[in-house]
């Protein structure tokens, strides 16, 4: 039974997908990874921070992040995914929903992510202002088939509870 007074909760899923090439920095949830390729995109290519946004919004039913940040527009060449983040950040804010918990999913080949899974979980807890323990990432490789399990890409998923009170008003 749905408590009327109770929270409003959402939750939203986000995926993306940037192809790896070489001499292009590699920056997963705004961490900075040392490796010879990176990912292409109009902006800096942060396959985790664009599916958290995209969680963030479907959770909100604020739309994705296309149509926020049109990648035909010059304002979003090359821009740092941890400032779209920021701004997503504050957009769902102002409707009052605040973030429960955040789960992320790397897909790649390489290079492994074990070492730096701390560094981009504090990283995204830092800039949505939540608790480290309700951060997740995980790593999965795609066993050699595919985009992903070719090394010609990296993927991520990323779902994320919104959580905003009270329900109604009482
Ligand atoms: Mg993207």
């Amino acid at each position: 039974m749905i408590d009327p007074a109770g929270p409003d909760y959402r939750v939203g899923i986000g995926t993306d997908i940037h192809p790896l090439v070489p001499d292009r920095p590699l920056i997963l949830g705004g961490v900075s990874i040392p490796f010879p390729a990176g990912l292409l995109g109009h902006s800096d290519g942060d396959v985790v921070i664009h599916a958290v946004i995209d969680a963030l919004l479907g959770a909100a039913a604020m739309g994705d992040i296309g149509t926020l940040f049109p990648d035909t527009d010059p304002q979003y060449k090359d821009a740092d995914s941890k400032a779209l983040l920021l701004d997503v950040r504050g957009r769902i804010g102002a409707k009052g929903w605040q973030v429960v918990n955040l789960d992320v999913v790397v897909q790649l080949e390489r290079p492994r992510l074990e070492p730096f899974k701390g560094q981009i979980r504090r990283s995204l807890a830092g800039l949505l202002d939540m608790d480290f323990a309700a951060v997740n990432v995980k790593a999965k490789t795609a066993e050699g088939l595919d985009a992903v399990g070719q090394g010609h890409a990296i993927a991520a998923m990323a779902i994320v509870l919104l959580a905003r009170r009270p329900r109604k008003p009482i």
